[in-house]
């Protein structure tokens, strides 16, 4: 008979710390900041946040060499802030919720957009397109609290895609932990990516891809030739 498999727990650094922090679940947020919400032909006023979710394992440590992903032609990169929970709760208050944070990172939520494109027009889910392998690069985490304004930004071969401000946010940190919280009870090493600013677009291969936050390690991957 064969064996039950074992499987380790997918964890990502902390700065400063020989300590990993492990990984739950992710979390990812749509159109969170107006001018991508405008991109993506959305309307920033009346949308409320949406969710969607990849799998734990899909996290990739910086400096890594990826292979580009199967099944697209259209891979695009999405800069975001990340948050890492040291506790949980469901129905959180907004008022509460920053004491659920242990830190804080700067994620790139790699997208196949053909594929995410052909899954809105079928009425399809997006999991193809948002969870596939290695679709989650991030940088190590800092421990506390993100800043509520400051620089974000992602370079491809060290020319600038997406440049936009924390502070832009339709959504706040504490409001998409509280609105996340109404859908599922939110547990310790649970991420969560809280949208991306204007300026998403196509990796090639061979590129190199750098996402940078005030305040926290970059994230920098490089796709095969
Ligand atoms: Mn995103």
């Amino acid at each position: 008979m064969a064996e039950v498999p074992r499987i380790s727990v997918p964890c990502i650094p902390i700065s400063g710390s020989e300590l990993q922090f492990p990984v739950r679940r992710i979390y990812c947020v749509g159109r969170n900041y107006a001018d991508h919400a405008r991109e993506m032909g959305g309307d920033p006023q009346r949308e409320l946040p949406f969710f969607f979710s990849k799998p734990a394992d899909a996290v990739v440590p910086s400096g890594w060499r990826l292979p580009y992903p199967v099944r697209t032609s259209d891979l695009h990169h999405e800069v975001e802030l990340v948050v890492g929970l040291h506790k949980g709760g469901a129905n959180i208050h907004a008022a509460d919720a920053s004491s659920l944070i242990y830190g804080y990172a700067v994620g790139i939520d790699l997208t196949r957009r053909d594929l995410q494109a052909e899954a809105k027009k079928a009425g399809r889910p997006w999991d193809m397109a948002k969870g596939f392998d290695h679709s989650a690069p991030i940088g190590a985490l800092t421990r506390g609290l993100p800043p509520a304004s400051g620089s974000i930004s992602l370079t491809v071969d060290g020319n600038v895609r997406q440049r936009g401000d924390l502070k832009d946010m339709i959504w706040s940190v504490a409001e998409v932990i509280a609105a996340l919280s109404t859908f599922v009870e939110l547990a310790p090493g649970d991420l969560i990516f809280t949208g991306t600013p204007a300026g998403v677009g196509a990796i090639r291969r061979g590129e190199t891809v750098r996402g940078m936050i005030v305040g926290t390690e970059p994230i920098e991957i490089i796709f095969e030739p």
